[in-house]
């Protein structure tokens, strides 16, 4: 017998990143099980436990034996119903249930989405900086990530004139994320408006990333283009209960489409992973039919945080961000540091890194994010660690100026 060796798997493995975000939280974790004082600024999630009648609801769904079975590959009949009352209520849109399909999180419902709307070689317009997972998943769905750069100067807000000049005859999607990930930034009604009109004018697709809607904290909120698109012709919404609900273990997202984007989404989805775990369907569906108090509880601790980041992080000498007005992301220009001046560090992933060695602080570079420069720092942690974690980044900035 001749011994064999390993058949070549998939070029995608040259193709794929893993997910920067998931990297960074996996290095702190692994750091704190060493024993190690780590604070976390990774990966984006409410420090808050998810509510009572939320966990209750999951016991009793656990203790039903129908809940031991499959479901609808679509999502529960109920829980459908009540993503369509909330989306009524407080999306300010109208949307069947039969036009919904859940997901496991929001990350499935952006690839399965991609996946319904994309043939090979289709280019997806995406904003840089972008969350991590856009061009991945653009990428996995066989098409073709194109960017837009923006500028801390224009608040990385995207405009017609980019819009314009990107545009090519394979241009299918413009994937858009207001309040951003990871900016912080929010979108206008006029200047959301003006970018729809281009959108639907132009014959292509919105896929709108609605997961921070709730998490506005000063200005004008953007709408959804849903509001405008009303037979969702061009408009494809992702949301989901994780950070709204502090919920992101749970992986409950889901999208709304027009029927022919819905069949086909279900066709994959029903290939893919056939129903979402019904305990946590029906833990999604307690959090959406007790209202917002939960979320707006959770807001007025980010906002404080949000307030109290900022103004220490643009006291630090050469660090300095944006006023960002929703999300839980601050975009720290951090690029004075990352031209030598510390042994070793040439870039902000090398910048990133010495911050968690050293000082036990993880935050995540913009490398991740497409933006060179920058690191991403999640403010939803609570108020000791926040105060903490940024002190000690003011003391490695003080170590180094000598
Ligand atoms: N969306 C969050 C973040 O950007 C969670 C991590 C992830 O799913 O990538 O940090």
């Amino acid at each position: 017998m001749t011994l064999n060796v390993m058949t070549e798997i998939s070029k995608l493995d040259q193709i794929i990143k893993p997910s920067g975000t998931m990297l960074i939280s996996n290095k702190a974790r692994e750091l704190r099980e060493k024993g190690k004082p780590v604070i976390g600024f990774g990966a984006g999630e409410p420090d808050f436990a998810s509510p009572e009648y939320v966990v209750k609801a999951a016991i009793n769904a656990a203790k039903d034996p129908k809940n031991h079975k499959y479901s609808p590959v679509a999502g529960l009949e109920s829980l459908r119903k009540a993503i369509s009352n909330s989306v009524m209520s407080h999306s300010k849109y109208a949307v069947e249930p039969s036009n919904i399909v859940v997901t496991n999180g929001g990350k499935q419902a952006i690839l399965t989405a991609l996946m319904s709307l994309l043939d090979r070689g289709d280019e997806v317009i995406i904003p840089s900086p972008y969350w991590t997972t856009y061009p991945e998943a653009t990428l996995l769905a066989g098409g073709k990530p194109r960017f837009i750069e923006t500028s801390k100067e224009n608040d990385f807000k995207i405009s017609i004139n980019d819009l314009e000049k990107i545009k090519t005859d394979k241009s299918k999607v413009l994937i858009w994320c207001s309040p951003s990930n990871p900016t912080g930034v929010v979108y206008a009604k006029n200047e959301a408006e003006e970018i729809y009109d281009w959108v639907f004018k132009n014959n292509m697709w919105i896929l709108s990333d609605e997961l921070y809607e709730h998490l506005i904290y000063e200005g004008e909120t953007t709408p959804s283009p849903a509001i405008i698109d009303k037979d969702l012709n061009n408009t494809v919404i992702v949301n989901g209960v994780s950070k709204a609900y502090a919920m992101t273990g749970w992986r409950v997202g889901w999208l709304i489409a027009n029927n022919k984007v819905i069949n086909l989404a279900k066709k994959i989805q029903s290939q893919a992973t056939s129903n979402v775990s019904n305990i946590s369907q029906l833990a999604a569906e307690a959090a959406l039919t007790n209202g917002l108090e939960i979320t707006q509880k959770m807001k007025i601790a980010f906002d404080r945080r949000r307030r109290f980041a900022l103004e220490k992080i643009n006291a630090i000498n050469y660090l300095s961000c944006i006023k960002a007005t929703g999300a839980f992301y601050l975009f720290v220009d951090v690029s004075h540091y990352c031209t030598g001046l510390i042994p070793a560090v040439n870039s902000s992933d090398d910048f990133c890194n010495w911050l968690l060695e050293k000082y036990f602080i993880a935050f995540v570079p913009g490398e991740v994010f497409g933006a060179p420069g920058y690191m991403r720092l999640s403010y939803a942690l609570n108020d000791e660690d926040l105060s903490e974690g940024l002190n000690r980044l003011e003391k490695a900035i003080k170590d180094i100026s000598g």
